[in-house]
């Protein structure tokens, strides 16, 4: 069997949230909201399945889907993507992430990894053939400088992974860090894969920019989109990529032999979602922000040392300052045994030299969740050190 497979633990959301199950525990880990998502978009999927096609849509994607990823990103980001040659319809984001590193690695080529890392980027590189190098951000910033770029690219850098906003600091690199990064793409002559699936989950009045609108890029990135993210449909699957077409026409070979389609049903829904109005987007970041805002003050009242959130269903708490005789994991298996709140240890997003003292929560849960959450919360934090 594949090494890289066969010696990988079970991802830790399905341990966590396995542990949840186990211990009746609020679970703030895996990443999903309580609420059921758009009643309109799970509507027009409904009806889909009853009355709409069933069998194969095309390859690439519903033509009305493509229609509407395009009209989308140039509505929000000024982007213009022809939707015959430059849009494709995934499986999720994960299938587009493990079909651009299939598509452009070749064995021997070096990819550039920021830890933390969400847990499928690193093994799907592998997978490929990819040698990884990474860069390593921290707390409380997470941000990376020239010279962190400088020591990870090299001649043989072929792929750039990056997560904007990225999973799980709930950060939202600012455009100077995109043109720092680009200058080292375009000198390489590096692809970025870009996961930008939380793109539209961005608080205070922030604005995403993708890496392919910085100058220099439209040519050198796949940008890649989740519907799930964007309307709280965790589940559904259903992710989009937009690359220049001869970066396209690999892509769409590699999603021909591993999904080769995505359920109609599903994408005819979110092509109906993807034209709501600016005031949908509005709203449902204002009601994840006010979530946060709330998890946020609880967890400070607390006594927790919280970390920003820019974006992202994710809040951080570094408990370093705190001096607890224990690391984020024995902490979140106390949290979950003994007080019956589960999250996520950030160590398990590095693959080397883990920072190994910040715990993620999943905030965008109903406000009787968080509060049931803080509840249980409020002695873990009286162990002695
Ligand atoms: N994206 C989700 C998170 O970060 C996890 C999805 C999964 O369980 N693989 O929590």
């Amino acid at each position: 069997m594949n090494p890289v497979f066969a010696d990988l633990p079970v991802s830790v959301f399905e341990v966590m949230s396995r542990l949840a199950r186990e211990h009746d525990a609020v679970n703030l880990g895996q990443g999903f909201p309580d609420d059921p998502g758009p009643q309109d978009v799970r509507e027009k999927a409904a009806e889909a399945v009853i009355r709409g096609w069933n069998q194969y849509p095309p390859m690439m994607g519903l033509p009305e889907l493509r229609q509407a990823v395009s009209a989308h990103y140039q509505h929000w980001h000024g982007q213009a993507f022809d939707p015959e040659t430059e849009v494709m319809i995934t499986s999720g984001a994960t299938e587009a992430i493990a079909g651009a590193l299939l598509a452009l690695i070749e064995p021997g080529d070096e990819v550039v990894l920021f830890q933390p890392l969400y847990d499928a980027y690193l093994p799907l590189v592998q997978r490929a053939g990819g040698v990884p190098r990474f860069v390593r951000l921290e707390p409380p910033r997470w941000r990376f400088s020239e010279d962190d770029l400088a020591r990870a690219f090299t001649p043989k850098t072929r792929v750039v992974l990056f997560n904007n906003p990225l999973n799980p600091a709930g950060t939202v690199y600012p455009r100077e860090d995109l043109e720092l990064l680009a200058r080292f793409c375009g000198r390489s002559g590096a692809i970025a894969v870009c996961d930008e699936v939380w793109e539209h989950v961005v608080f205070d009045g922030r604005r995403h920019s993708p890496l392919i609108g910085i100058p220099g890029m439209r040519e050198r990135c796949v940008k890649i989109g989740s519907a799930g993210k964007i309307f709280s449909l965790t589940g559904w699957k259903v992710g989009f990529v937009c690359a220049a077409p001869a970066i396209m026409r690999v892509l769409a070979k590699a999603h021909q032999y591993i999904t080769f389609t995505t359920p109609p049903n599903l994408q005819s829904a979110v092509a109906y979602g993807l034209g709501k109005s600016d005031d949908y987007f509005a709203t449902m970041r204002r009601d994840f922000q006010r979530s946060r805002d709330r998890f946020a003050a609880g967890l400070r009242v607390l006594g927790f040392p919280v970390l920003e959130a820019q974006g992202t269903y994710f809040l951080n708490v570094d408990l370093k300052p705190l001096g607890l005789n224990e690391d984020d994991e024995a902490f979140c298996r106390r949290l979950v045994a003994e007080h019956g709140v589960a999250a996520i240890p950030v160590s398990a997003f590095y693959a080397t030299e883990a920072v190994r003292s910040v715990v993620r929560f999943c905030f965008a849960k109903r406000d009787a969740t968080l509060d049931t959450a803080l509840d249980r919360l409020a002695g873990a934090l009286k162990r002695a050190a």
